[in-house]
């Protein structure tokens, strides 16, 4: 039996919180903000900037990608020397080091793309619309690992397995998800 193709979104969930990955999984995904709707329409635009950027010969929009275990809609494929590498659009300022789950997601992509085309995916890109920053992702050894090993979580998931809220005091108090997984922020509330 082919194994289930796991979102690149939920790999980056499930490293921010594996309880998240299973909220959404189980059919109480956070609904789209207005932000999210807004950045839609200009997400186009920004594509083609930085393909125009980064000297694209040809942009693909919003492609799905299938491949090697993973799928999911990515919001472009760029081919730049023959290859296809994955770009993101992030609503967001860059943040001083990529953080390592937006890393595996667009690693995620750049694996789905290679097995897909059948051509060999270097790097993957994420722009922020914030500042104009576009960060390089280039795919290693230990992103692919990581990809593959959070896949295979997520597939114990669809299996039943439910994994632990793990609790964490920078991520907990702003995360949608809270209501369900039994967070209680310790800090007293201002009057
Ligand atoms: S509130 Fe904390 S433990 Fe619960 S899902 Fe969110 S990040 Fe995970």
């Amino acid at each position: 039996m082919a194994q289930l193709c796991i979102n690149p979104a939920l790999i980056r969930q499930y490293l921010y919180c594996p309880a998240a990955a299973y909220y959404i999984i189980t059919g109480a995904a956070e609904p789209p903000t207005e932000r999210m709707k807004k950045g839609k329409e200009t997400q186009r635009e920004a594509v083609e900037a930085v393909a125009k950027a980064l000297g694209a010969d040809r942009v693909e929009h919003s492609p799905r990608l299938e491949g090697a275990g993973i799928c999911g809609v990515v919001d472009a494929v760029l081919w730049i020397g023959g290859r296809p590498a994955p770009l993101e659009v992030k609503l967001a300022k860059p943040p001083r080091t990529v953080p390592t789950p937006h890393k595996a997601q667009a690693a995620a992509y750049a694996i789905a793309a290679q097995a897909q085309y059948r051509r060999a995916a270097t790097t993957a890109y994420i722009y922020y619309t914030e500042t104009g920053h576009t960060a390089t992702i280039p795919l290693t050894q230990n992103l692919i690992q990581l990809v593959n090993h959070v896949a295979a979580q997520i597939r114990r998931i669809y299996s039943g397995w439910t994994p632990q809220p793990r609790h964490h005091p920078n991520k907990c108090p702003s995360c949608w998800y809270r209501k369900y997984c039994g967070y209680t922020s310790t800090q007293i509330e201002k009057i």
